[in-house]
Parts: C-alpha cells; structure tokens; sequence
C-alpha cells in the first residue's frame, strides 16, 4: 500500500499498472492515471486499519487549489507470490474537530493550521 501511494506521489504509472489486476481497458486507465498523477500532489498518508488482505486509509492531496480526501478501503490479492490490488471501495471523508491535531502532522491543532 505505502509503495502505490509513492507511486502516485512519483507519477510512476508504470509501477500502479504492474501492481493493479489486468484491465480491459488499461489504455485508458492508463491515460487516466497519467492525468491524475499530474494535476495531484499528495499531502499526507494514514492509514487506518489494515488485514491480510485489506488496507483502510485515509490519503490527502492538493488538487488545483483544493486539499481534498480520499478515504478507501482497498482489497488485494496475493497472486504468484505479490500482493495485487484488487479493488476499492470510497468510504465518506474523515472528519476533524477543531481540537483535533491536523491530518498533515504539522503538530497544530486542526483549527489553527489547515482548518483555519
Ligand atoms: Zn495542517
């Protein structure tokens, strides 16, 4: 998990396609990956829980001037011995409280740093 999340931090689509189960389509979700990866920069990581086969994590990224969220808890799949992404399932955004450190670890209170 931590390694696909560098990876779209890196833009390196070519390692997200190799990890992910084969696609039909993956010309396309190639040309997608390309776009998000470059109008993206991810912020900060957490992840929430995790099993053998699932990881819940919660990733924030700076989209144009927006800092957004994506919550998801995603499903991989051991095959020949490499553990493969599966598939996600979008869970609704965490929320902080104004007390809450911030989600970015700058040590500040949420109110006082990326809620304000
Ligand atoms: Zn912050």
């Amino acid at each position: 998990m931590r390694s696909r999340y560098s990876a779209f931090a890196l833009a390196k689509v070519d390692y997200l396609l190799q990890t992910s189960a084969p696609e039909p389509h993956a010309i396309k979700e190639r040309a997608q990956l390309e776009d998000s990866c470059n109008s993206t920069r991810w912020l900060a990581l957490h992840i929430l829980k995790s099993t053998e086969n699932t990881v819940e994590f919660s990733a924030f990224y700076e989209s144009d001037t927006d800092v957004q969220q994506l919550h998801e808890c995603s499903t991989f799949e051991r095959r020949d011995g490499r553990w493969i992404y599966v598939s996600g399932e979008f869970l609704p955004p965490l929320t902080f409280a104004r007390n809450d450190p911030c989600w970015c670890r700058s040590g500040k209170k949420f109110k006082k740093c990326h809620g304000a």
